[in-house]
């Protein structure tokens, strides 16, 4: 494999401090009310909560950064000025993760209660200054300096909720500059609710991963008269692209089912890494922890299918502890 440049992986979405319980009962995913905010003190200082950096693509960003050397990636978002925000900053410095935050002095950072009961989970979120994050920040000359510097961009799809222009801006540049653009789908909601704008990123996907029940809502949106994920990721692979050097590949992932990948009018399936149930903990964010390894792998310059098991491969780590989170000490893959 290729050695790694320095903050080769940039990635981009919507930070959030996630305090995670184990719990006796529950299961449900909510937007927080006013009603619910008190969570989060609550889990700060009358529980054991385990503190995680997370939102999607952060957790996505230590995962990579868990399998690449030291200083390969770096991950942008919003945050507020705020303990929630410092707490973050520990966290991944732990991870040997960088972070370039807008701080934002008015909100407060996002943060996302997550009770783990058994194999359920409830999780209440808000965005808070996650869902400031603008064009300025990405676009000042630090910052841009380190886009420039990336060879490898990944957005998640969540933040097609805050920042657009954002998203194109990081598209566009990997277009001209023929680097790979990574996206993922996030969340069955996206391409429902921010169908247009999703649509928009498309051309300039090299690489789209969703999970199932995203494959389906997007086919769903898009009236694909089918629900077979194989033809929805033909599909993806085959959605105009503005980048004609590089053919997209389309990468379905499906709990414990095969891991469906797509591309140049060919479909292929990957076992998934078996475990034994037993020794699940939490399964929250195991997709981020698959694109961790498998963006992982394309910055290293690995092949396809081995990005794929690279993948599989960490997010069966991460189902081991609570939240998306990757055991110390590292294993190697
Ligand atoms: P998401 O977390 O987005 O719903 P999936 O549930 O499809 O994504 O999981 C992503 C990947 O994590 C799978 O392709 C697989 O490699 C791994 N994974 C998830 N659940 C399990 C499991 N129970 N056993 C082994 N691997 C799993
Ligand atoms: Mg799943
Ligand atoms: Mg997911």
């Amino acid at each position: 494999m290729s050695p790694t440049k320095e903050y080769a992986l940039l990635c981009l979405e919507n930070p959030l401090l996630a305090l995670g319980q184990i719990w006796p009962r529950g299961d449900n995913a909510i937007l927080a009310e006013e009603k619910h905010l008190g969570i989060y003190e609550d889990l700060l200082n009358n529980y054991s909560a385990k503190l995680i950096a997370g939102g999607g693509a952060q957790n996505t960003a230590r995962g990579a950064q868990y399998m690449l050397p030291p200083n390969s990636v770096v991950y942008l978002g919003g945050v507020g000025d705020d303990k929630y925000a410092a707490i973050l900053h520990d966290a991944v410095k732990q991870a040997g993760l960088r972070v370039e935050y807008r701080v934002d002095k008015k909100e407060k950072t996002g943060r996302c209660g997550v009770v783990i009961t058994g194999h359920h989970r409830s999780m209440v979120t808000d965005l808070g200054a996650a869902n400031h994050y603008d064009l300025d920040h990405l676009k000042s000359p630090e910052v841009w300096k380190l886009v420039e510097g990336a060879t490898h961009y990944f957005v998640g799809g969540y933040h097609l909720t805050v920042c657009p222009p954002a998203i194109m801006a990081l598209a566009e540049e990997a277009a001209k500059n023929d680097k790979p653009f990574v996206f993922s789908l996030s969340a069955p909601f996206i391409p429902i609710a921010f169908k247009d704008a999703l649509d928009a990123t498309a051309p300039y996907w090299d690489y789209v991963i969703g999970n199932e029940s995203e494959a389906l809502s997007y086919a769903e949106a898009h009236g694909l008269e089918t629900k077979d994920i194989k033809e929805i990721a033909k599909h993806l692979a085959a959605l105009p692209k503005a980048n004609k050097k590089r053919e997209r590949v389309a990468i379905i992932t499906q709990g414990t089912d095969p891991t469906v990948v797509a591309t140049n009018g060919e479909v292929n399936e990957h076992a998934v890494h078996a475990i034994n149930p037993s020794q699940i903990t939490d399964t929250t964010g195991a997709g981020d922890a698959f694109a961790a390894g498998f963006t992982a792998g394309l910055v290293a310059g690995a092949p396809l299918a081995q990005c794929v098991d690279q993948g599989q491969w960490l997010a069966k780590l991460s189902i081991q502890e609570l939240g998306p989170s990757f055991p110390f000490p590292k294993q190697t893959y």
